[in-house]
């Protein structure tokens, strides 16, 4: 175990408990600044509490909805806009349509393969084993799956996976699938709150009877008065200056809000970066980051180096290949060449970069224009909308692209076939959680483990709401805990110095970007830990322009998210002196087998203390199926 010495967590300051009949009187403060620090908050009751709409959330609520209960769902968000509405190119599960070779088994191998054995693998093979039934049950609910010729679900190819188990509704698979599940959760009358952020758990460390959160509309606080919360808001990809979320989605409010009700994170020091991000000025800002759909590699796509420049290349594949840009995963991974790891293909185009060899914006090509169009148009349509409206045929010419911080395997360690924390009243699930995807994710297990695993939590969870749970009152305690946290808002809200919250988030992005990003070393690690520091002093010279509905606060409470799991991140990383999977240390590059463990953070009024814990052996199904070393036949493609 390490001890770490405290840390301040967060911008937000704790005034003293108080306020009479959930008003809060005004406090403190330059009163001269015409801020009105009063917050009027509700009290609103209900069995269970379900934080985040994406996928995870939904499942879980209409899981607990088909067990007669009636779950309130919150995002901060409208109804059915989830960060999942971004997931593109598929989901897994061992339907065999294709390859009627594929099994449960061989999926929970390809997983644990590519989580380089840190996975869970009850949570994988819980995942695997449920999938096809996930599956055909979404497509009961009326999701529009592709289809084979014959009228089976369709499946493609996906990066790392041994046969084609990635079923796909072209390149909107995560908007549809949530539009579905939105849809029978309407049809089952699941209320909804909209656009409510949650700041804080009402835990005393070992237990959660509710939720403090305010009304982004309003600004009104809100007291969520419950003995079971089910925390299903997403990861921490978007802290990073790069990345391929929603820029106000995962800002790690699951994890910051878990760690500060007692509960354990897990593995945070394996943050996946996709290789082809969209990069370069010609895209614009806006689209800094943003992801180019796995599913291009999976229809067939090269990647090319830029030996070619980029003025060349923009006249197409056929201009960039015979001025030389080489396809150069035939030096990295001459079987599986773009369609290998995740983590691979990023760390090698990151290579390419740093040899001199990738564009001036720090990229690589990737070109899927040897392919008829027609057929690039009906697997890719998101795609080549997207890049049409830039001025760009994909038909034609190349995408350039690098690698983006999206997805984090890292977050709060739960049991898979009950969701708990080990905090009472208090689960977890979908990207908030670990244990699925171990050092890396194979593509497509993401959205597979929201409905897998929501089904198992909701269930659980059902089991555990009794009558009294209908009624819960609000304790003195609980409505202390809530009206400090009222008051902190209150005043975050009223800061008035000079720095504005978005700069701070701004800062925070780059300094995980350059000191925890693809390649990692002890030195930048330290480095990034005393720039935090820095920064979270800067923290105190907040200024929010405008009351508790603007985006300023907006931006600044979700600062005081990110910079817990930044620290969490720097951590961790540090502490893991080895390379596996997405997290590559230059200063350890081998795999250290006696590493084969994860690494769990407490925090505590002392500050975060990391534990390691050794991983569980897979059951014999799933060994049987290691041993036989399934793999892609990458020829398959050719
Ligand atoms: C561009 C892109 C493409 C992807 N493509 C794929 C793919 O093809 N296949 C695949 O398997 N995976 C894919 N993924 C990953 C996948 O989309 C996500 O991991 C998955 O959708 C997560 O679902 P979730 O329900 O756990 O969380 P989310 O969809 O992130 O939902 C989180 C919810 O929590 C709410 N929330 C967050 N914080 C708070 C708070 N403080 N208070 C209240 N509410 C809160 C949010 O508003 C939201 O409703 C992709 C990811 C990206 C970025």
């Amino acid at each position: 175990m390490t001890k770490i010495p405290p840390a301040d967590h967060g911008v937000s300051t704790a005034g003293d408990a108080g306020g009479v009949d959930g008003r809060l009187p005004t406090q403190g403060g330059d009163e001269a600044d015409g801020r009105d620090r009063e917050v009027a908050y509700d009290v609103i009751t209900t069995p269970v509490l379900v934080i985040g709409a994406g996928a995870a959330g939904a499942r879980v609520a209409i899981e607990l909805a088909e067990s007669g209960l009636e779950p309130l769902v919150v995002g901060k968000r409208d109804y059915g806009d989830a960060h999942t509405t971004w997931a593109a190119g598929g989901i897994n599960a061992a339907l065999g349509s294709l390859d009627p070779e594929d099994d449960w088994p061989i999926h929970a191998a390809d997983t644990l393969n590519e989580g380089h054995h840190l996975n869970d693998p009850e949570a994988v093979e819980l995942t695997a084993k449920h999938m096809p039934d996930r599956i055909r049950e979404l497509d009961e609910w009326g999701m529009s799956f592709a289809r084979t010729d014959d009228g089976k679900i369709n499946q493609r190819y996906f990066g790392a996976q041994s046969y084609r188990r990635t079923c796909f509704v072209g390149d909107r698979t995560g908007e549809v699938m949530l539009e579905t599940l939105i849809d029978r959760a309407q049809a089952l009358e699941i209320p909804y709150r909209e656009n409510v952020m949650i700041t804080r758990l009402l835990s005393d460390g070992t237990r959660v009877d509710g939720a403090v959160g305010f009304d982004m509309e309003t600004g009104d606080g809100l007291l969520f008065r419950t003995n079971h919360v089910v925390l299903a808001a997403g990861g921490f990809s978007a802290a990073y200056r790069r990345h391929s979320s929603r820029d106000d989605e995962n800002n790690g409010d699951a994890q910051a809000l878990a760690l500060e009700a007692g509960a354990r994170l897990l593995d945070t020091e394996f943050v996946q970066f996709h290789p082809t991000g969209m990069v370069g000025e010609r895209y614009g800002d806006e689209w800094d980051g943003r992801l180019v759909t796995e599913a291009v590699r999976g229809e067939g796509g090269r990647l090319y180096n830029a030996e070619v420049s980029a003025s060349d290349a923009s006249g197409g594949s056929e201009a960039l290949s015979a001025s030389g840009g080489e396809r150069f995963m035939e030096r990295y991974s001459p079987d599986q060449m773009e369609l290998d790891a995740r983590d691979v293909v990023a760390r090698a185009i990151a290579q390419e970069v740093r040899e001199g060899r990738g564009t001036e914006h720090g990229g690589v090509y990737l070109d899927i224009s040897h392919r008829d169009p027609d057929y690039i148009r009906e697997r890719l349509p998101t795609m080549v909308e997207r890049f049409e409206d830039l001025g760009i045929d994909i038909t034609m010419e190349p995408m350039e692209v690098g690698p983006t911080a999206h997805y984090t395997m890292g977050g709060v360690d739960i049991d898979f076939r009950t969701g708990e924390t080990g905090v009472e009243g208090l689960y977890a699930v979908g990207e908030a959680v670990a244990g699925v995807h171990g050092a890396n994710r194979l593509g497509g297990n993401s959205l597979a483990e929201t409905v897998a695993i929501g089904k198992l939590v909701g269930s659980h969870v059902s089991e555990q709401v009794t009558a009294d749970d209908d009624a819960p009152t609000v304790s003195d305690g609980q409505r202390a805990l809530a009206e400090r946290e009222f008051r902190a808002l209150a005043d975050l809200a009223a800061s008035d110095g000079d720095v504005a919250p978005r700069a701070l988030l701004e800062a925070l992005g780059e300094l995980l970007w350059t000191h925890a990003g693809i390649l990692r070393d002890e030195t930048g690690l330290r480095d990034g830990l005393d720039r935090l520091a820095e920064l979270r002093a800067r923290t105190a010279d907040l200024r929010v322009d405008g009351d508790r509905t603007s985006r300023s606060f907006e931006y600044a409470v979700n600062l005081s998210m990110s910079l817990v799991v930044a620290e969490v991140v720097l951590r961790t990383a540090l502490e893991r002196t080895e390379s596996r999977g997405a997290h590559y240390r230059t200063d350890y590059p081998e795999t250290d087998p006696a590493w084969r463990q994860n690494l769990i953070v407490t925090a505590d009024e002392s500050g975060l203390s990391l534990h390691r814990r050794g991983v569980a052996e897979p059951s014999e199904p799933v060994r049987a199926a290691l041993e036989e070393g399934y793999e892609l036949d990458y020829h398959h493609l050719e």
